[in-house]
């Protein structure tokens, strides 16, 4: 059974919540992806223009190279100063529990209020005040419906953009619904480059990346009578490639795509006997239950976790959850035997 959790949270009216605030501060979660980045950076832009007497600090664990094109990311902090007074608000963006704030989450605890945003089904509403919506594509789109539309400026425009584009796998994913194309439409007529941040922020690969892509496919098997793809890199392969963990964003989403699968799964060694596990399905399984099982969280289609053990024993735990959810949607007849 699914927790029970809020699906539809109320709006956020962001003219109230920022009254007679003069601090603030927002943050998303560790390893930032591109709708955690587009999400803060967009929010941040549109504040730092709205709201000039206000002081907006962004807390985000150092930006890939790939996002660097997004303005104001240079001004990012990566660390906690310590010296600092608490801030009056934290805004909280894309992040489904406050332990994945990683660094920042000693600021969030100290902020005198907090709000989440957020699109995650495994986000619990950790927050003073919380805008979860499970059914949108992604944080960037529940931003853009938090701003006045006419106030969006192009640079703002642009890391929403590529936050809703990367967590739809531009605009592919069933996560992308009719209102997901009318809020990019907003944002492509503040006169972006739409298919220039699509083209390097998303498909552009480095060699690198390119190189350990290679390895993770070619070194992937098929299991559980083909219905699930699996692979693993090793941090000794990291090494050998000079590979960044934010190197392997978008493996697993290749790996989903082999023909006849409906799980991919992609193990990455952070250490000896640790790793982060990335999980997307297509059609039935809902990963997010497994990734919560096992501590993680995430979304029906795509979750993550990371679990401890050999490669052997994270596979068979997987494994033998989703095989649970398969025999279950047999009996229901919803997969046919
Ligand atoms: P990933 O496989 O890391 O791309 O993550 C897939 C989705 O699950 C993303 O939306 C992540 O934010 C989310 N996610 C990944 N790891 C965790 C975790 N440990 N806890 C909660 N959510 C996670
Ligand atoms: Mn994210
Ligand atoms: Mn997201």
């Amino acid at each position: 059974m699914r927790p029970v959790i809020l699906m539809n949270s109320k709006k956020i009216d962001l003219k109230e919540l920022l009254k007679e605030k003069k601090k603030i501060a927002l943050g998303g979660h560790v390893r930032p992806d591109g709708d955690c980045i587009g999400s803060v950076m967009g929010l941040y832009l549109y504040l730092k223009q709205e709201y000039p007497h206000i002081q907006t600090d962004v807390y985000l664990e150092k930006i890939p190279e790939t996002f660097r094109l997004i303005k104001g990311t240079d001004e990012v902090r990566s660390e906690v100063n310590n010296n600092e007074t608490p801030y009056d608000l934290f805004i909280c963006l894309d992040c489904a529990d406050p332990m994945r704030l990683g660094f920042s989450s000693s600021v969030f605890e100290n902020a005198k209020e907090t709000v989440c945003i957020d699109h995650h089904i495994s986000n619990e509403s950790f927050a003073d005040l919380n805008y979860i919506v499970p059914d949108a594509s992604s944080t960037s789109e529940l931003v853009v419906t938090l701003l006045d539309e006419e106030k969006i400026s192009k640079e703002s425009a642009e890391a929403l953009y590529m936050g809703i584009a990367h967590d739809t796998g531009v605009f592919r994913y069933s996560c992308t619904s009719p209102e997901t194309m009318e809020n990019a439409a907003k944002l492509m007529r503040k006169g972006i480059n739409g298919n220039a941040i699509i083209e390097q922020t998303f498909y552009e690969k480095t060699y690198v990346q390119n190189q350990i892509l290679g390895r993770a496919l070619l070194e992937s098997m098929l299991i559980m009578d083909r219905q699930c793809v699996v692979s693993v890199i090793r941090k000794s392969s990291m090494e050998f490639f000079h590979a960044e963990p934010s190197d392997l964003e978008g493996v697993v989403s290749i790996l989903r795509q082999t023909k006849g699968v409906e799980v991919a799964i992609f193990l990455h060694e952070l250490e000896p006997q640790k790793y982060k596990v990335s999980l997307r399905s297509k059609q039935y399984i809902d990963v997010s239950v497994i990734a919560k099982h096992f501590g993680g969280g995430g979304h029906i289609r795509a979750a993550g976790v990371t679990m401890t053990g050999s490669a052997h024993d994270v596979i068979n735990n997987i494994t033998e959850q989703i095989a649970r959810q398969f025999e279950k949607l047999e009996e229901k007849s919803v997969i046919p035997q």
